[in-house]
């Protein structure tokens, strides 16, 4: 029996070298060759004079009045003029340096002309000509991606063979309701006119379907995997709620409104027979450290381990630090565990941790090692959640019996890419700053103004205060990264007195050795730290309250966000100073957008939509889905429509029984889930 899932070696018309060039095009299926739609297309349908606006580029037809007139001009340039009726006005045509057209150009010949209008003068620029059969190519004209192996056209006609062939085998997805709701159209029409639309209009309307199929059936998926997953049995963490409370008492400063919101979140997430997996957001400085300190220790007051993953030793070290600080008075035991630690140092943490002598272990990397086990992990908190890939997030998860899990990221996600990219998490977000927080000051220097800069800096280090200098980044280039740091901390110990101390802090530093570095600053030894990228994360030193960033420009958006973070967190005025002098608008706005907003979520949407969802995330977001139609920043208004949609139909509680679902819930069989789990 003929299904969209057989292999494209079933079509007609294709062999063996075909196959291959398509699979090179990661076409396997009739399915996939149905929905691997034109990238572009030509609008090539003549249009009546009256309906095109002058400057505008269009197809014309007409018949041709004069016999064309070559004119030569310049050292080898040529033009062609004649005269086009078209109904009864007359246009004068010019076609520079096509002077081959001459002799397809016949007088009282129908001609089609593709060219910009002017309608002043009347007359048209040719660009491309139509005539004798080539007259039948007008129309909307799908261009389709194309490689060395098979040509455009080949695709073109294959699909055209596929529509023939399995075109009424394609089902509706999306329900007819909803299809109603937001005048889509069935699936069948929408691809068919996705490939072969007759105008332009035609193309917007399945467009539009497109978009909203893809979204749609990508959330239904994510839908349904959460609403399986709700089954899936998680721990329960019978926490005490009395120590809870007393352990927030015991801290020097009052919750924020948005920190106690989120602590409930996660509170009752733990109580649940259902497994956690949340992701917890908030800007720099907004607490996170603090929350999740709070809800480790709700789980350990359930008989539980946690652990906390930071991605660098010296965010590690300083969590170690904070916690077992913040948690000494309710006696709770805080180990670490680092790649940098002695053999000996770490044999007893791993002991420790097995036997349960350790009930919260802070960590890098290191914790997911082989070696490592732990007697009941209950809780596994993972802070800079982006700077890890997936596979060590459930490396992690695999540490204990379906622990739960927080995610915590200070690199605010649009709402567009937090339905992509996090639609499998339940999301808790922290929105306001402690009270009292001073709004870093930001302000956009020209390289020539540094000096003016380092006045200003030189100004806050006599009231007492420390300043990070940040070294231009040099893309992959660690060496070239590191002679920068260095080249810029000789200059500033050239022009600061001898009194001002100044630190390096780099990449090629060994793990212990920037731990001292960040120590001692933290410990007021120096004035200044020169630091490449490497501070980037985490790092909290409140009397550091200038930060001056050279070659800003070289900075995506969201890390300058996260480097200016590194201010702003004690009571002091603090402020950042931009060094940049981007030539391009898009540089310059950027710089712009530094200076005029502290909100990192605007940041992110701003920093979204000028490089693109791939380069905000970076690779090691492999969970971020390639959409083939819509585009989430784009698109959002659909995206956000059909992700409504897909989960109230999903959600309701009888969804399986509802007829009209039928096609979608084969398509979620065929996609999701073993047909068993459904059930
Ligand atoms: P981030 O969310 O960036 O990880 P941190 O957890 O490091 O932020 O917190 C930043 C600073 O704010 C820390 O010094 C922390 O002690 C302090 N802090 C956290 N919560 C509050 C609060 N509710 N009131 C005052 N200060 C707070
Ligand atoms: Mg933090």
């Amino acid at each position: 029996m003929k299904s969209l899932q057989d292999s494209l070696s079933l079509l007609k018309g294709i062999g063996a070298k075909t196959q291959s060039a398509l699979n090179h095009l990661g076409l396997f299926t009739v399915a996939d060759l149905l929905t691997y739609y034109p990238f572009r297309f030509d609008d090539l349908a003549s249009k009546p004079l009256a309906q095109i606006a002058d400057g505008q580029k269009a197809v014309i037809k007409g018949i041709v009045a004069t016999d064309p007139v070559l004119v030569r001009f310049g050292r080898s340039k040529n033009r062609l003029n004649f005269k086009l009726l078209v109904e009864h006005d007359v246009l004068g045509v010019t076609f520079f340096g096509q002077a081959y057209l001459q002799n397809k150009i016949n007088k009282g010949a129908q001609i089609a002309v593709y060219g910009k209008f002017d309608a002043v003068r009347q007359s048209l620029t040719g660009m491309k000509l139509f005539s004798g059969t080539k007259l039948q190519e007008q129309g909307m004209a799908g261009i389709y991606r194309a490689s060395k192996e098979i040509k455009a056209n080949t695709i073109q006609k294959l699909v055209k063979e596929a529509l023939r062939e399995y075109g009424d085998l394609i089902e509706d997805i999306v329900p007819e309701e909803t299809r109603a709701k937001f005048k889509l159209l069935p699936r069948q029409a929408m691809i068919q006119m996705m490939h072969f639309p007759q105008n332009l209009a035609e193309y917007q309307t399945a467009k539009r379907s497109a978009i909203f199929d893809e979204f749609f059936c990508y959330e239904a998926k994510l839908t349904l995997l959460k609403k399986v997953n709700k089954h899936d049995q998680g721990l329960v963490l019978k926490y005490n709620n009395e120590k809870v409370k007393d352990f927030i008492k015991t801290l020097p400063f009052e919750l924020t409104a948005a920190q106690k919101r989120v602590v409930n979140e996660i509170c009752h997430d733990l109580h649940q027979p259902v497994h956690m997996n949340r992701l917890l957001q908030g800007d720099v400085g907004s607490g996170k450290t603090v929350v999740a300190a709070i809800v480790m220790y709700a789980a350990i007051t359930a008989g539980y381990q946690a652990a906390l993953m930071a991605p660098t030793e010296i965010l590690a070290a300083q969590h170690y630090q904070k916690l077992k600080a913040l948690l000494a008075p309710m006696q709770v035991k805080v180990g670490l565990l680092t790649g940098s630690q002695t053999a000996k140092d770490k044999q007893k943490s791993l002991a420790d941790l097995a036997q349960g002598k350790i009930d919260l272990v802070v960590g890098t990397h290191a914790l997911i090692q082989d070696g490592v086990a732990f007697s009941n992990l209950g809780l596994a908190v993972i802070d800079e959640q982006h700077r890890f890939g997936v596979g060590q997030r459930k490396a992690l998860r695999a540490k204990g019996a379906n622990p739960d899990i927080l995610a915590m990221t200070a690199t605010p996600i649009p709402r567009t890419l937090a339905i992509t990219t996090y639609g499998e998490m339940d999301v808790s977000i922290i929105n306001e700053l402690p009270l009292g927080r001073k709004q870093v000051k930001t302000l956009w220097v020209k390289p020539h103004e540094v000096t003016q800069a380092l006045e200003f800096i030189g100004y806050q280090l006599k009231q007492g205060s420390q300043a990070y200098v940040i070294s231009p980044l040099i893309e992959e280039s660690e060496a070239v990264d590191l002679q920068n740091a260095v080249a810029v901390y000789e200059k500033l110990q050239q022009y600061y007195p001898t009194a001002v101390r100044v630190g390096l802090l780099h990449g090629r530093m060994k793990n212990d050795e920037k731990d001292a570095v960040m120590q001692d600053f933290k410990a007021q030894k120096y004035d200044i730290l020169v630091s490449t990228t490497v501070i980037e994360v985490g790092v909290d030193v409140p009397n550091a309250s200038v930060m001056l960033i050279l070659d800003a420009d070289r900075f995506g958006l969201a890390q300058l966000h996260q480097l200016r973070g590194r201010v702003g967190r004690g009571e002091k005025q603090s402020y950042c100073i931009l060094s940049a002098d981007p030539k391009a608008d898009y540089g310059k706005e950027r710089m712009q957008t530094m200076v005029e907003t502290n909100d990192g979520f605007v940041i992110a949407q701003k920093d979204l939509e000028l490089r693109g969802p791939g380069e905000v995330l970076g690779d090691k977001q492999s969970g971020m889905p390639a959409f083939k139609v819509g585009d989430p920043v784009e698109n959002f208004n659909i995206l956000q429509a059909a992700c409504l949609e897909a989960r109230a139909i999903i959600l309701a509680p009888n969804f399986f029984e509802q007829p009209q679902n039928a096609g979608l819930i084969k398509f979620l069989r065929a996609e999701v889930v073993e047909k068993d789990e459904l059930d």
